[in-house]
């Protein structure tokens, strides 16, 4: 069941030609220009003062805030129609020009890595500096890994030609591509969004079809897909090597300000835990009356009817859930309704997957989603929306603590897809439709707990691989993907050689190495909070607000510290764990009413 609701950006520019963009891009440039004779060579000297530093600050958090505006538009209004050669070429042109800023930036960064130790000790503690204490302890983290300024700004300069170049293309290839299918005796021509959407439909046959179809497709494009892939692999393993980085996911580390212990303490939870996704599969196995199950059976519901929802219905159970865990988060929700701020049409040319962008501090955010009617996707809507209440609620936050980092970024809008499925599962009487509904909660958790860190794992081999061996095949690689996707099924699902192929669409893998994990320890930290929020009802709401509310002006370390919770403690994450056993626990008990 289709849509046709789509976001208005007119309140950003009124389209493409907006003369607006191109001034608010030249005030933004010359800005820049004039921080950097202001203010170069005054940041790293020793007897900097804590006023300097934070007018430094206050310039540098304004001038970025207005750069976000029209970058912000052209991401957003590409997506909506990747093939319109107008808007790719907007894109490009604020990445260019957000190049030329950030060469004239570059330097501020820098200079915060390389003030003295003792002018630094000195200083950090100073009250001036209070919203940007947090900012320049990370800065002066990722400092040890800088390279000199020229060659900075060398690999900011040609990344336009370089990583970002084959990431825009992989974007464009996978957005374009269609897939030819034959449903129930009917010919169709279908986007990436669509095909996937099939891999749920109760019919094997149907299941069957799509999968098929979309091997082919994958295979048609493998081998320009697969270069992409490996010059991806080596331009990271370059800039790694540059930078000083001892492995592959040190970067990503350092970034998430998470330790490799911590991150290692969730995978091996998760890894230990494999065995709940075995026994869910040899349950949906039975209920499904099939001897063996494969790749396209991973989503086949396990109602023969197919619940369709349409997005009124989805925009109702989201707002209402919310409104009964807080007024305020629903008074948040609303306008994203009312106002237009989601675009949920599937349509050609449209980018697939679904993001949410909070573009500022000083902007309300917009959800990009392809609505197709079935239940996952009203948790696609409640999960984006859930980024979006993080975005308004964390607006007080200046722009360098606004952005959450990756492994929080996932609390809100988790969170927001529990309270939906337990607002749905209330509404159900019927055992069988309450199991169709579990099952499909506890298979988008599996698909953001293990599912990701199977991904993680394959990552970290296959970058390995890359950098042991050199230039590694396609087969290779597929090898490596069935491995490790494998490994989670254990012996209840037997993944098809065609699912070899069904790494090369997945835009994490390419665009954005080891993010993946942050979508695990998201999940496995909401559940735990879930839990709590159950425990505790009232006063557990409050503390949740205000943990969004901190954005990112802290570590996940710390801001969790505020709720008590200590994330070294395997214990904890065992208990996140634990809940997803109990989900299946109470699918096998539901299965035996019938
Ligand atoms: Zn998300």
């Amino acid at each position: 069941m289709k849509t046709d609701v789509t976001w208005d950006l007119s309140d950003l520019y009124a389209g493409v030609d907006d003369p607006k963009i191109e001034s608010d891009v030249a005030s933004v440039k010359k800005r820049a220009e004039e921080f950097e004779s202001k203010y170069r060579g005054r940041i790293a000297v020793s007897d900097l003062t804590a006023a300097t530093l934070r007018d430094a600050l206050d310039e540098y958090e304004a001038l970025l805030r207005d750069e976000q505006k029209p970058s912000a538009f052209a991401y957003l209004h590409f997506s909506t129609d990747t093939t319109d050669p107008a808007r790719g070429a907007l894109l490009q042109k604020m990445q260019e020009a957000g190049t030329e800023i950030a060469t004239h930036l570059i330097f501020f960064d820098l200079e915060i890595g390389k003030i003295p130790q003792e002018t630094y000790d000195r200083l950090i503690g100073d009250t001036a500096l209070d919203p940007y204490r947090h900012y320049l302890q990370h800065q002066r983290a990722l400092a040890a890994h800088y390279l000199s300024e020229a060659e900075e700004k060398i690999l900011e300069e040609t990344a336009n030609s370089g990583p970002r170049a084959f990431g825009r293309l992989f974007t464009e290839i996978t957005a374009r591509q269609k897939f030819r299918v034959t449903v129930r005796g009917e010919e169709q021509e279908l986007t990436q969004s669509e095909i996937l959407a099939l891999l749920y439909d109760p019919d094997r046959a149907v299941r069957q079809a799509a999968a098929a179809s979309f091997t082919e497709g994958l295979k048609e494009h493998h081998h320009v897909l697969h270069f992409i892939f490996n010059t991806l692999l080596h331009d990271k393993a370059v800039k790694d090597r540059l930078r000083r980085y001892a492995e592959p996911e040190e970067a990503r580390h350092l970034d998430n300000e998470l330790s490799k212990e911590v991150v290692q303490n969730v995978v091996e939870v998760c890894v230990e835990n494999y065995g709940v996704v075995a026994d869910y599969y040899h349950l949906k196995r039975r209920l499904l009356g099939l001897d063996e199950l494969t790749h396209y059976d991973r989503y086949a519901p396990i109602l023969d009817t197919q619940v369709e929802i349409s997005f009124d219905e989805a925009r109702e159970m989201v707002l209402n859930s919310f409104r009964a865990f807080s007024p305020q988060v629903y008074d948040i929700t609303e306008p994203f309704f009312s106002k237009r701020w989601i675009d949920a049409a599937v349509k050609p040319g449209k980018a697939g997957g679904a993001y949410c962008s909070s573009v500022s501090p000083d902007w309300h955010p917009y959800v990009f989603m392809n609505y197709t009617g079935k239940p996952r996707d009203v948790m696609t809507l409640a999960h984006e929306l859930g980024h979006g209440i993080h975005g308004v609620l964390a607006c007080k936050q200046n722009l360098l603590n606004f952005h959450a980092s990756l492994p929080m970024a996932e609390t809100a809008s988790v969170f927001g897809e529990m309270l939906v499925f337990e607002a749905l599962q209330k509404t159900l009487t019927d055992p069988k439709e309450k199991l169709a509904l579990l099952a499909e909660k506890i298979e988008d958790t599996f698909a953001t707990v293990f599912r990701q860190v199977a991904m993680f794992r394959f990552e970290q081999a296959v970058h390995r691989a890359r950098r042991a061996q050199g230039e590694l095949t396609v087969e290779t690689v597929n090898q490596l993907w069935q491995t490790h996707m494998q490994e989670m099924f254990q012996d209840s699902l037997r993944l098809g050689d065609d699912h070899a192929w069904w790494w090369l669409y997945i835009p994490h893998i390419f665009q954005s190495p080891f993010y993946v994990y942050a979508y695990a320890f998201g999940e496995l930290l909401v559940l735990a909070l879930y839990a709590r929020y159950r425990q505790e009802g009232e006063p557990f709401i409050q503390k949740y607000l205000n943990l969004l509310a901190a954005g990112g002006s802290d570590s996940p370390p710390n801001l969790l510290k505020a709720m008590d919770i200590d994330i070294a403690d395997r214990a904890f994450w065992q208990g996140g764990a634990r809940l997803i056993r109990q989900m299946v626990e109470q699918a096998q008990e539901l299965a035996r009413l019938f």
